[in-house]
This record gives structure tokens, C-alpha cells and sequence, in this order.
């Protein structure tokens, strides 16, 4: 089993119970190159894969060590996090909750739930786009994300509530 684990800066790919990292693209763009995580561990494997399928097209050198498919599973999880924090207004302390509730024993071996929450917090802030409060009504500016409009039937459309900061 294989799957992109999506990150927007460093993209992960597991591969047989290993994490690759990415590694740039082949230079006509039609392969991504991948190299195992514990490389500093003195890892040699990497694979190359077919840019539209994802299909691992070629592996070059064995992995040095176990698959770790726990840690695959982790990185699942932080992934599976990171969209819950982009995707909803649940609390880190929930999110974290909700995304191990069906972890392993194995898995929370190489997981840290307060890692988690801050990672949580981190995704939250980057994809924060709440103004800060303003002082006059004339500065109240609400980004679309934010409007929620109610039409009413003599005055059309009406700014009924604000969500966020
Ligand atoms: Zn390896």
C-alpha cells in the first residue's frame, strides 16, 4: 500500500511500511523522487514515482532497517489532524481526541499528543484569516470566509453573523 500523506511543504510518501520524503522532480516532470526519512540513519533507499499516477515506478537501494509501520501510521494521524484544524472550529484538545481514538498502542508509542496540539495550533494560525477587531463601525471589514448572510423579505440580505476572532 502506498499513498501521498498531503503536505503542502514536505510531501511524504509511505511505501511498503517506510516514509519517503520528497525529493524534487525528474527533470521532464513525469517522476517524483522519494528518499527514505531515515536516511540520517544511514537509510541509502529511495524510489521513484510516476508524477500523475503515484505509482512507485522504480527502488533503488534496500531500506537498513525495519519498516515502521507505526510511524507510517503517525504521520497518518498528524496528517489527519492538520486537515481537521483547517476543516473545522473543534477545539485542538478534541481534534487530538478524535483523530487517536482508534490508534494503536503501537502508534501512540511514536506519537506525542501535546506535539499534536501544537502542530494543531500551528496549522490554525498559518490558516487564520480572522481580522483583528476594529475600533469604529466604519473599519468593520469582514473577509467572505466570514459573512453569513440571511435573506429576509423586506430588506433582501442581511449580515446575520460573524464566526472567528
Ligand atoms: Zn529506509
Amino acid at each position: 500500500m502506498s499513498l501521498i500523506l498531503s503536505n503542502k511543504n514536505k510531501p511524504k510518501f509511505s511505501d511498503q511500511g517506510c516514509l519517503m520524503w520528497y525529493d524534487g522532480d525528474s527533470s521532464d516532470g513525469s517522476k517524483k523522487f522519494w528518499r527514505c526519512d531515515k536516511r540520517k540513519y544511514g537509510c541509502k533507499a529511495r524510489i521513484h514515482t510516476e508524477g500523475v499516477t503515484n505509482r512507485v515506478v522504480k527502488r533503488l537501494n534496500r531500506h537498513n532497517h525495519d519498516e515502521s509501520a507505526a510511524e507510517v501510521a503517525a504521520a497518518t494521524i498528524k496528517n489527519a489532524a492538520k486537515r481537521r484544524a483547517e476543516d473545522t472550529q473543534e477545539q485542538p484538545s478534541q481534534i487530538v481526541n478524535t483523530t487517536i481514538r482508534d490508534a494503536p498502542p503501537a502508534v501512540m508509542g511514536v506519537l506525542s499528543k501535546s506535539a499534536l496540539k501544537q502542530q494543531i495550533r500551528r496549522t490554525r494560525n498559518r490558516a487564520s484569516v480572522a481580522p483583528p477587531n476594529p475600533h469604529r463601525l466604519q473599519d468593520l471589514d469582514i473577509p467572505q470566509p466570514y459573512r453569513v448572510y440571511k435573506p429576509t423579505p423586506d430588506t433582501g440580505c442581511v449580515l446575520v453573523s460573524k464566526t472567528g476572532n
